[in-house]
């Protein structure tokens, strides 16, 4: 089977019924984006720059952050790079920072955490925007949810320009920046973040843990961590449709993209992008290509809130 799956490398992801499919790869590290492109990969969806950031003494600085972005848009060769800015806070903590917060997952993470620390946030829009000079760089947002964190973000990208300006280094005058749905209030209140932002990448792995209230670190409740929970697909639906309405780009990057499981569901939800890890980059493109999405949407429709976990086999047609 793994032959089989080997000769999907470069046959585009098309549904039975001709909708194409755009399949992106997730990475942690730089050396990740060649086992991306030997997937077959379009692009990355979600690189993790905080791994450049954890498991050391001193943070990477403007260079060598430039250096790392720079080359997975060499790897990549002229396709779509997105690079999430750093997601530190929760379970992913810098070393010799010991966390004060009553509970990590609600407290100051992600975009809190950068806005909160603006030098060490510039450092970071610097090297991404000197990076883009190379090839095209999506910048991702982690944990959006407040229309302050929007204004402090695209004031904060500015200010990075302009200090590149000043120092005459080149960066690209165009570059999509997008966010990440993964806090149930900003996929709920989704309008202005379609508006705000040129794409969306819905985190399922958070939007799950914050939508149910379950810790996703948390062995003792993780049976309770459903992805089909109808309250979830609803969120992933709502977003979805929004990107639709005002044409913009809806990825999913979250677990969920890259598990077979539930490819046919996000298909019938109307997904047309999924980025997932690497390894899971052909298995989920054979679904695709056995998939009729319109018939999988047209089983879907009012089926979503019939069941607590929703019943996939609605999907089996
Ligand atoms: C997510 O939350 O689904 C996601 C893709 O990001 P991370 O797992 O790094 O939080
Ligand atoms: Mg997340």
């Amino acid at each position: 089977a793994r032959a089989d799956l080997a000769s999907l490398r470069d046959v585009p992801a098309v549904t039975l019924d001709g909708v194409e499919v755009g399949m992106y790869a997730n990475i942690e590290l730089p050396e990740e984006a060649q086992a991306a492109l030997d997937a077959g990969a379009d692009g990355i969806g979600l690189f993790r720059s905080e791994f450049l950031f954890m498991g050391r003494a001193e943070l990477p600085d403007e260079e060598e952050q430039y250096a790392a972005y720079a080359k997975v848009v060499q790897t990549m060769a002229g396709r779509p790079v997105t690079i999430r800015t750093l997601d530190i806070g929760a379970d992913k903590t810098l070393d010799g920072e010991a966390t004060v917060a009553i509970n990590p997952a609600l407290g100051q993470r992600a975009i809190r955490y950068c806005l909160a620390r603006p030098a060490l946030f510039a450092t970071q829009l610097r090297a991404l925007l000197r990076a883009s000079a190379h090839g095209p760089i999506r910048l991702l947002v982690p944990m959006v949810a407040h229309q302050h964190e929007v204004v402090g973000l695209y004031a904060a990208i500015e200010s990075a320009r302009q200090e590149l300006r000043a120092r005459g280094q080149a960066f690209a005058e165009k570059i999509e920046v997008g966010a990440m749905i993964e806090v149930p209030a900003a996929a709920i209140a989704i309008e202005p973040f379609v508006e705000a932002f040129d794409y969306l990448s819905i985190g399922t792995n958070d939007l799950i843990q914050y939508t149910l209230a379950i810790d996703r670190a948390d062995p003792e409740v993780a049976a309770l961590y459903d992805p089909l929970h109808p309250a979830v697909l609803r969120l992933i639906a709502q977003t979805i449709n929004a990107g639709a309405r005002a044409g913009k780009p809806v990825a999913v990057c979250g677990e969920m993209a890259g598990d077979v499981t539930y490819t046919r569901l996000l298909l019938a939800l109307g997904l047309t992008q999924f980025s997932m890890h690497p390894h899971q980059l052909l298995e989920v493109k054979r679904e695709v290509l056995q998939a009729h999405s319109n018939a999988l949407r047209a089983r879907l429709a009012n089926s979503l809130n019939r069941a607590v976990p929703f019943d996939l086999s609605v999907l089996d047609i």
